[in-house]
C-alpha cells in the first residue's frame, strides 16, 4: 500500500534519472554527476540531500560503472538518513488529560479530514478522543468535521459560524476534563490571505489554554499538502515560529509525483512528522517509517 502511495513520486523520480546511466552501466564523470543532482533536485528532493548522493557517488569508486538498481539504492540510502531523525510517532502524555491538540493548515491541506483520521486512529489505541471544531469561519469546515465525528463516534464541540473558536476550545477543555477525555483535538481555521487575524486568533486561543493548563497546548500540528510541492515548504516557513509547530503531518502523498518534498522538508527544517496521508479514507493515515518511505520514494 505503501509502495503504491508513492509511485508517481518514484516513478517521476525514475523518468529524471533515467537515460542518465546511457541505459547501461555508465562511469561517473563530473557531467553525468551533475546530471545526477540536478535530477533528484528537480525531482524535489532539496539541494542538500541531492548534494550528499552527489558526493557520496563522488566518493564511491565506480568503476565497472554505476547502474540504476544501484543509484536507486545508494538513492533510498540516503533519503533514509535524511528521515529518520525527524520521524517521530506522536506521544500523548498520561498527564495532565485532556492531552490538547492543535491542528493548523491553510485551507484544502487536508486538515479537515487528517483530524478525523488521527482521532480514529488514536481511538484505535484506546484513548478517549473528542473534537472541538475551531474552523469556525468556514460553514462548511463545521459542517464537515461534525460529518466525521459522527461516522466515527467521538464527541464534538461545535458552536456557530463565526463563533469565538477560544471559547470554544475553553468549552472543550471543561467538557473534556468532566468527561474523562484523554485527548481533545482542534481544528483551526486556516485562512493565510488574513494572516494578521488568523495569527491573532491562534494566540487568543494558546491564552485561554495557557490559563486552564500552562502546558497546553501539547502539540501543534501542521497538515500540508504534498501536492503544493515547495510552497509546502513555504508554508512551514510561516508557521513554524508564528504558530509554535511542534510537528507536521503531510497529506495527499498519494496522488502526487512532489513526495519528495516531503525528504526537503526533513532535511531543511528538522521538524517532527508525526504520519503521512496516503488517501481520502479514515483509514488513510499512516504511521511514518523512514525506511519505507525511503524505499518507496525511490522506487
Ligand atoms: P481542509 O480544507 O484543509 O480541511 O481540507 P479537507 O480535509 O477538506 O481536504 C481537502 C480534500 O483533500 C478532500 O477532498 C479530501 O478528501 C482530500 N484529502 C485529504 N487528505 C488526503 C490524502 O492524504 N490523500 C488524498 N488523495 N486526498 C486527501
Amino acid at each position: 500500500k505503501l509502495f503504491g502511495g508513492f509511485r508517481k513520486t518514484s516513478d517521476r523520480l525514475g523518468e529524471n534519472l533515467t537515460g542518465l546511466l546511457g541505459g547501461g552501466k555508465a562511469a561517473l564523470d563530473a557531467a553525468t554527476l551533475d546530471e545526477i543532482e540536478e535530477a533528484l533536485i528537480a525531482s524535489d528532493l532539496g539541494p542538500a540531500t541531492a548534494g550528499r548522493i552527489r558526493a557520496r557517488l563522488d566518493g564511491e569508486l565506480f568503476e565497472k560503472g554505476l547502474d540504476e538498481r544501484t543509484l536507486r539504492e545508494i538513492v533510498a540510502q540516503e533519503i533514509e538518513k535524511v528521515l529518520a531523525p525527524v520521524a517521530k510517532p506522536l506521544e500523548i502524555e498520561a498527564f495532565p488529560r485532556p492531552q490538547v491538540i492543535l491542528v493548523i493548515g491553510v485551507n484544502g491541506s487536508g486538515k479537515t479530514t487528517t483530524i478525523a483520521k488521527l482521532a480514529h486512529m488514536l481511538q484505535e489505541q484506546d484513548y478517549a478522543v473528542m473534537l472541538v471544531a475551531g474552523d469556525t469561519f468556514r460553514a462548511a469546515a463545521i459542517g464537515q468535521l461534525t460529518v466525521w465525528a459522527d461516522r466515527i463516534g467521538v464527541p464534538i464541540i461545535s458552536g456557530k459560524e463565526g463563533g469565538d473558536a477560544a471559547g470554544l476550545v475553553f468549552e472543550g477543555v471543561k467538557q473534556g476534563t468532566e468527561k474523562g477525555i484523554d485527548v481533545l483535538i482542534v481544528d483551526t481555521a486556516g485562512r493565510l490571505q488574513n494572516k494578521t487575524g488568523l495569527m491573532d486568533e491562534l494566540a487568543k486561543i494558546r491564552r485561554v489554554l495557557g490559563r486552564l493548563n500552562p502546558a497546553a497546548p501539547h502539540d501543534v500540528l501542521l497538515v500540508l499538502d504534498a501536492t503544493t510541492g515547495q510552497n509546502a515548504l513555504s508554508q512551514i516557513e510561516i508557521f513554524k515560529e508564528t504558530a509554535g509547530v511542534t510537528g507536521l503531518i503531510m497529506t495527499k502523498l498519494d496522488g502526487t509525483a512532489r513526495g519528495g518534498v516531503l525528504v526537503a522538508a526533513a532535511e531543511r527544517y528538522g521538524m517532527p512528522v508525526h504520519a503521512i496521508g496516503l488517501g481520502e479514507s479514515i483509514d488513510d493515515l499512516k504511521p511514518f517509517d523512514p525506511a519505507e518511505v525511503a524505499r518507496a520514494i525511490a522506487g
